[in-house]
């Protein structure tokens, strides 16, 4: 199969030509064009998905997966991590041994985000079900599904200890919700976490005297930068500040929510309701909780601030696929995974392939 585009993302150049696609695998790039129209990219890889199209998925079954993933696909986005926010732990068994094997995008495996964090960053993040860092909760909470990503905050009494029993069965940790000073921010990387969730949102601020995280995660070249490029959760400011520091090394994640894909109305994020008004999601409060952003719109907006278009679609995919340790998702290449979007010159998804197979053609 042709995909009939102009040029492909072929490892972080853009390179003129067509894509051939042979079962499940690239099998050909920088083929004569023929008139080709639009770019392929690796599919968008997308770390923090809570729901999506009305789904909620720290409480979907095997359909609200496929809803939700068809939506998601519609986004470009090819594989996903659903994202579980801090729940009692019965909700969380339940909702990881409900991860299901779908049809639509793949799904890596679960973003744990909680319960281990701290209870001065909590966000929208329910207080009942967080805890501090318990290595037996942990284990029934990896044997009950699929964990690929954690989110935790590394000051809370034993959190080292945790990063490293994570780092020993393969999951990434991931810093976040937390109130740690750069000090305790850089004991938890140099134990082996590699990447901060959210960047700037529910952390210890960035002031002059006291870097926190934040600085620490920013001055870091080995340190991966989540970040929610809506324009809300970060002013466009602070997108370019990010950029400058962090080109190459930032991810692209949407933290979608159930209202992602519909509009506005009250919807749920776990068990918090909570309003969306003109796109923005937020709890009765006014704390923000998650976003409707997609990754077309993140790429846009990385793009508006700066980031030439190759590097903010490597953001959207190649990096976040770094994060989970596979080196061939997010990636477009011969012989790899046949996990594409084709876009248009507005960065508008065309067509969402999965393992081959083109799943949406517009
Ligand atoms: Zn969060």
């Amino acid at each position: 199969m042709r995909l009939g585009v102009e040029a492909a993302l072929v490892d972080g150049v853009l390179l003129p030509g067509d894509v051939a696609i042979e079962g499940d695998r690239i099998s050909a790039v920088g083929l004569e064009r023929n008139g080709g129209r639009g770019i392929a990219a690796p599919g968008f890889v997308d770390l923090q998905v809570n729901g999506f199209a009305g789904v909620d998925f720290l409480g979907a079954d095997a359909d609200g997966y496929a809803a939700a993933g068809d939506a998601l696909l519609e986004t470009g986005v090819t594989s996903y991590l659903p994202t579980f926010i801090t729940s009692t732990e019965d909700d969380l068994l339940g909702a990881l041994r409900a991860v299901p094997d779908t049809r639509g995008p793949r799904i890596l495996g679960v973003h744990l985000e909680g319960p281990f964090l701290s209870a001065l960053r909590l966000g929208t993040h329910g207080r009942r079900g967080r805890r501090d860092p318990d290595p037996a909760l942990l284990d029934r909470l990896l044997e009950a599904g699929p964990v690929r990503l954690m989110t935790l905050a590394p000051e809370l009494p034993g959190a080292l200890d945790l990063i490293g029993l994570l780092q020993a069965r393969g999951i990434t940790v991931s810093l976040g919700h937390s109130d740690a000073t750069a000090a305790e921010a850089n004991a938890a990387f140099d134990r082996g976490a590699r990447t901060v969730t959210h960047v700037f949102n529910a952390m210890r601020p960035l002031l002059h005297r006291d870097p926190g995280i934040v600085g620490a995660a920013l001055v870091r070249p080995d340190v991966v930068l989540q970040a929610i490029v809506d324009n809300v959760h970060l002013d466009p400011d602070i997108v370019r500040l990010l950029w400058s520091v962090g080109a190459g090394r930032v991810a692209l994640v949407t933290d979608a929510m159930a209202a992602a894909a519909l509009g506005d109305g009250t919807y749920a994020l776990g068990d918090v309701e909570v309003v969306v008004a003109d796109d923005v999601v937020r709890r009765e409060d006014g704390v923000l909780a998650g976003s409707t952003l997609t990754m077309p719109q993140a790429v846009r907006n990385l793009v508006a601030a700066g980031a030439p278009l190759e590097s903010a679609l490597e953001a959207a995919s190649t990096v976040p696929g770094r994060v989970v340790g596979s080196p061939h998702v997010g990636r477009l290449f011969p012989g790899g995974p046949a996990d594409v979007v084709v876009l248009d010159d507005r960065i508008e998804v065309v067509r969402a392939i999965v393992g081959g197979e083109t799943r949406v053609a517009g």
